[in-house]
């Protein structure tokens, strides 16, 4: 069966392996690439359910176990139409190096189902959530596998699952991450993705204009609307950045020129989300809405690009369009945000322009601050302990610095720049992800 999207992460790291020193250092993990692409185990099974007419439906759910070399597995459920075993194998593949990057111990899997909580009731989807943990509680536990959220899974979601899990096993262990804070969840944990996404593209930044500049005054260009989205737009905006588009699968909402979204105008998208109507129904705004697009096009000049919605949102002609608007900084903090073909378009100005150019940074770099916060969640599930806010977003700046310093320091000890080139974040975050694992293994 072909499985495109795999494929395409599979190949985005064997290319920068390849260009990189790793395998003249140590020939040996070769072989271990060829290990790392199989996953250790994959279940499929069949998850039927009621819907609110009383009628049978069916739908094809998965659990990718891809490698236990660091740890439990780890990494989200994904409910959306789309969900294919291509897909969850990337996403899967993805994972086990992002969660390497965030130096905690753990392994690398995903997971979900072909089921669109778009246009089901609330009561259809925690039908849905119960039935499909009836046959997945089998597969996972707090030292075994620790789904979380992805697309179309939050906290709700998570909610339904693992009470469902807690009644099927008779146990109450940290099996989820995500969970609401009465009920063994994390502070920080819904931010996470978000704020850790600001938070690295802050040292982007901050090491590319020599400590001068920060996020005050940047322009940003978000897509998506979710979860992710809105909390990195809420972080920008705390550090004096203008968050300039948001967006959905259905088109793009972009502030009229010098204005800026408002963490009123987030908290007002975020209700909406909540009961899964579209941008659409946003009311009393002075945004252009433009159906059918993504922002790239229709920013305008802008200095920071974060790509937030999901897979392939950022295609070779809106890079090339991203570059022409004077965007500095790309980093996605959806995965693989960018296509193989937009990648190439920031690699080569980066090579190019020395210093003074786009600088790339990955989804498995970039985003890898929601997976370390649900680290952080089975660690404080384990301990029987609740941190503060606090605490856990110093560990959360902590984890997102060591990982730009990672990423940074990895290129330059494998991949040569040449004088003033900053040194690929891309190949750096895929050399230090794998070696790691492969390590490990
Ligand atoms: N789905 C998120 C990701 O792509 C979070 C996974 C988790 O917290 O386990 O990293």
């Amino acid at each position: 069966m072909a499985e495109p999207e795999f494929e395409q992460a599979r190949k985005e790291l064997i290319s920068t392996l390849e260009a990189s020193s790793l395998f003249e250092k140590n020939p040996e993990y070769k072989k271990a690439l060829e290990v790392v692409s199989i996953p250790e185990r994959i279940i499929q099974f069949r998850v039927v359910w009621e819907n609110d007419k009383g009628e049978c439906q069916v739908n094809k759910g998965y659990r990718v176990q891809f490698n236990s070399a660091l740890g439990p597995y780890k990494g989200g459920l994904r409910f959306h139409p789309t969900v294919n075993l291509s897909i969850l194998k990337f996403l899967g593949f993805e994972q086990i190096f992002k969660n390497a990057l965030t130096g905690l111990n753990m392994g690398g899997g995903k997971g979900g189902a072909d089921f669109d909580p778009k246009g089901k009731s609330d009561n259809e989807i925690r039908k849905f959530c119960a039935s499909f943990m009836r046959e997945l509680s089998k597969h996972i536990g707090a030292d075994t596998d620790v789904p979380a959220g992805d697309i179309g899974v939050s906290g709700r979601e998570i909610g339904w699952l693992f009470g469902t899990y807690r009644a099927m096993r008779n146990q109450w262990e940290g099996v989820l991450t995500g969970k609401g804070l009465t009920w063994g969840g994390s502070l920080i944990r819904p931010e996470a993705t978000g704020y850790g996404l600001v938070y690295y593209v802050d040292h982007m930044i901050n090491y590319a204009s020599g400590g001068k500049e920060s996020f005050a005054g940047k322009k940003v260009a978000i897509s998506g609307s979710g979860n992710v989205a809105q909390y990195a737009a809420l972080k920008v905006i705390e550090l004096g950045g203008t968050v300039v588009s948001l967006s959905d699968s259905k088109g793009a909402l972009i502030a009229p020129e010098g204005k800026g979204f408002t963490p009123e105008d987030i908290s007002k998208i975020a209700a909406l989300k909540v009961e899964r109507k579209a941008l659409t129904a946003l009311e009393n705004h002075s945004f252009n809405y433009i159906e059918g697009a993504r922002p790239w096009t229709h920013v305008g000049k802008v200095d920071v690009a974060l790509p937030s919605a999901t897979q392939n949102e950022v295609s070779e002609d809106e890079a090339k369009a991203l570059v022409e608007a004077g965007a500095k900084f790309i980093a996605e903090g959806s995965n693989m945000g960018c296509t193989q073909e937009a990648i190439e378009v920031f690699e080569a100005e980066r090579r190019a322009k020395k210093g003074d150019s786009i600088w790339y940074a990955p989804g498995k770099a970039a985003n890898a601050g929601g997976v370390a916060v649900s680290g952080l969640e089975m660690a404080q599930n384990s301990q029987r302990l609740s941190w503060t806010s606090e605490e856990v977003d110093e560990k959360l700046k902590g984890i997102m610095k060591a990982c730009f310093e990672n990423c940074l320091e990895t290129a330059k000890e494998y991949i040569t720049p040449t004088e003033g080139e900053f040194p690929s974040l891309v190949a750096g975050a895929n050399v230090a992800g794998f070696k790691k694992v492969a390590a490990a293994m």
